[in-house]
């Protein structure tokens, strides 16, 4: 039977906005060691700013346009970025066929047009020839009708709370962080940098990120426990990988909530710590 504190250990942790979805999750938690990040919307904001827009012969805004239109059908932080850059009404009457791409972008029919608009490797994939973009950022290519039609550079922000959110996580014990990105090189790079994470691998598709938590479990499973932590649909399938997943923020995808052990009620980083030393504290009780 299970312990009577496991029951006020859960309480407690709902009091400070940590989920946790059983007494099991609550032991695994106290024995992680490794804690392996999502970039975008976990350790970063996930709110893209446009920084610039580069094409041939459209116009800025035409170009805007399409991209935000193409991206009016989904939530991913990205396409949110978009449609709020554009700044005006998406007419959702001029979109159909909308098709997701997970890890490369979207594509689909924008006021008779066809139009993609994703990263290189959706471009690779479309047979499309690109233009490759040197500046350093997350870039989104578009193209129109089969051709390429140029490019929208954006930038997203770490969040101000993710370098004490790592600090903590290092201070209780915590042997090694890392971080798993879909983004480009520069970006992901750049990220684990200024937050001193200790590993970092970029430019993964969701398959790939399911196979990097899988090399991790096998490399650190001697020292303890691998959490994973993120918010998006496309990290279902690591959270559910992971020894530990953990869903982060009220607003992350119902997708990722549903195949997480643990969610944090908010996006705050910080909490990840917190809920560790939750669980350990739980389990000092129980045993
Ligand atoms: P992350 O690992 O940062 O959470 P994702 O796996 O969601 O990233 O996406 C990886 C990359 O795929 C993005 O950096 C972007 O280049 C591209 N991408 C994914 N979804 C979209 C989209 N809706 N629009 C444009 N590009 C996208
Ligand atoms: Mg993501």
């Amino acid at each position: 039977s299970i312990p009577l504190s496991f029951f006020a250990g859960l309480g407690g942790s709902s009091r400070e906005g940590v989920l946790i979805k059983g007494s099991n999750y609550m032991e695994m938690l106290s024995k992680v060691r490794t804690v392996v990040f999502d970039k975008t919307g976990t350790l970063t904001k996930g709110v893209f700013e446009v920084n610039g827009i580069h094409h041939s012969k459209l116009q800025d805004e035409e170009l805007l346009y399409f991209a935000a239109h193409v991206e009016s059908a989904s939530s991913h932080p990205i396409s949110k970025s978009l449609q709020k850059a554009f700044g005006k009404d998406i007419d959702r009457k001029l979109v159909s066929d909308i098709k997701e791409i997970s890890g490369k972008g979207v594509t689909g029919i924008v006021d008779g047009k066809k139009v993609a608009a994703g990263n290189e490797k959706l471009m690779k994939e479309l047979g499309i020839d690109f233009i490759p973009c040197h500046h350093t950022g997350t870039i989104v290519h578009v193209a129109i009708d089969d051709k390429y039609a140029g490019h929208i550079l954006i930038s997203d922000v770490i969040k101000s709370e993710s370098g004490d959110a790592i600090r903590s996580l290092k201070g209780s014990g915590i042997k090694k962080t890392i971080m798993l990105s879909g983004d480009a090189k520069a970006v992901a790079t750049e990220v684990a940098e200024s937050l001193k994470l200790d590993e970092v691998r970029s430019e993964l598709l969701p398959g790939d990120k399911v196979s990097e938590i899988e090399r991790i479990i096998n490399e650190n499973g001697k020292d303890g426990k691998v959490a994973f932590v993120g918010d998006g649909i496309n990290d279902a399938p690591v959270l559910s990988r992971a020894d530990i997943g953990i869903a982060m923020g009220a607003l992350g995808s119902d997708a990722a909530i549903e195949a997480a052990d643990v969610v944090l009620m908010n996006d705050d980083p910080r909490l990840i710590a917190k809920a560790i030393k939750i669980s350990r504290k739980c389990m000092s009780i129980v045993y």
